[in-house]
């Protein structure tokens, strides 16, 4: 089948939203052409701004990366700095740091690293199983906090992430049957951090489907790590991401559907919902909704469970010892 927008070169991608099929070179100009129009609908960038985009070996952000670039190449004053938060999870985050190396070095980009040992004295994978909140939790709290520390260090005044229209529509979904109508309406574009100490996020591929951005990213040719995290598996995202996939078999936009449901109600739900009482963390003064921040409960949590993981450790030795 000939691609149905130019006509020429063989049809090789399936858009079932859009009943049609198109060449990777349309493919790359439809979705460069959505990801500029989201850019201006929500006039993210202007001259003279830092720009921190998270770059983190995967597609989604490769392609994001890119094509901000593209964007801002004719804005005057403006800096970009690619930043990756090493986690520390063995094997797939060296890759990953691999790729991102190089796709840095590919499009020419300042590069920035900050890593949880550096930063917290420990790697994701040494504390997995000393919590009872799933890996996704625990690196997603301790990773957003890093990110916008740094990106505040840098004078950022924006974070590009790579969330792309999957993403976005899961996360609206998972606040949606959690009832948690502020946080669902903080995903909305307009919708301002409630602390002057977050640096706005924005994220240009929150309408190009998933699949779409991997083509992107091979069309183009980006460096990129393929594989997904190891301890993403288990995560209650990917039960989300499962069943919107199999909505979408019956209904090609809904995933569209549920970001445009987002965009229109996101300003009311925030004037309803969120009641911008923004507490301090007692102990790092960043933004909470308790006593202590997310980040800080859970690196509490950690040392308790580490410090009794070192009784259990030295009490077992004692007896052993006794034994003898
Ligand atoms: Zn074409
Ligand atoms: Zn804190």
């Amino acid at each position: 089948m000939r691609c149905q927008r130019c006509g020429e070169r063989p049809g090789r991608y399936r858009r079932p939203y859009a009943g049609d099929a198109v060449c990777g070179r349309c493919l790359v100009e439809l979705v460069r052409d959505r990801v500029f129009r989201e850019v201006r609908r929500w006039r993210w960038f202007r001259p003279g701004q830092t720009v921190v985009v998270a770059v983190s070996g995967g597609k989604d952000s490769a392609v994001a990366l890119r094509l901000v670039l593209e964007y801002l190449d004719p804005l005057p004053g403006v800096e970009v700095i690619a930043l990756t938060v090493d986690e520390g999870i063995s094997g797939f985050r060296d890759r990953c740091l691999r790729e991102a190396e190089r796709l840095v070095e590919r499009l020419d980009v300042r590069w920035e690293v900050v890593s949880f040992e550096e930063e917290y004295g420990f790697r994701l994978e040494e504390v997995v199983e000393e919590t009872e909140h799933p890996a996704c939790t625990v690196c997603g709290v301790l990773r957003r906090r890093l990110l916008n520390a740094r990106a505040r260090e840098l004078g950022a005044d924006v974070v590009v992430t790579g969330h792309n229209l999957d993403d976005e529509a899961q996360a609206v979904l998972m606040n949606f049957v959690k009832a948690d109508l502020a946080q669902l309406s903080k995903l909305h574009p307009r919708v301002r951090p409630e602390s002057e100490a977050v640096v706005p996020r924005v994220k240009p591929l929150r309408r190009v489907p998933e699949r779409e951005v991997r083509w992107v990213a091979d069309e183009l040719g980006l460096p990129y790590h393929p594989d997904p995290c190891p301890f993403a598996s288990s995560s209650v995202r990917s039960f989300f991401r499962r069943l919107l996939d199999e909505m979408e078999e019956r209904l090609p936009s809904v995933k569209f559907g549920i970001v445009q449901a987002l965009d229109r109600a996101g300003p009311v739900l925030a004037e309803e919902f969120l009641k911008g009482e923004v507490q301090r963390c007692e102990r790092c003064g960043e933004p909470a909704s308790d006593r202590l921040c997310k980040a800080c409960q859970i690196l509490e949590e950690l040392r308790q469970s580490s410090s009794r993981l070192r009784d259990r450790a030295s009490s077992s030795a004692r007896t052993s010892s006794e034994e003898r």
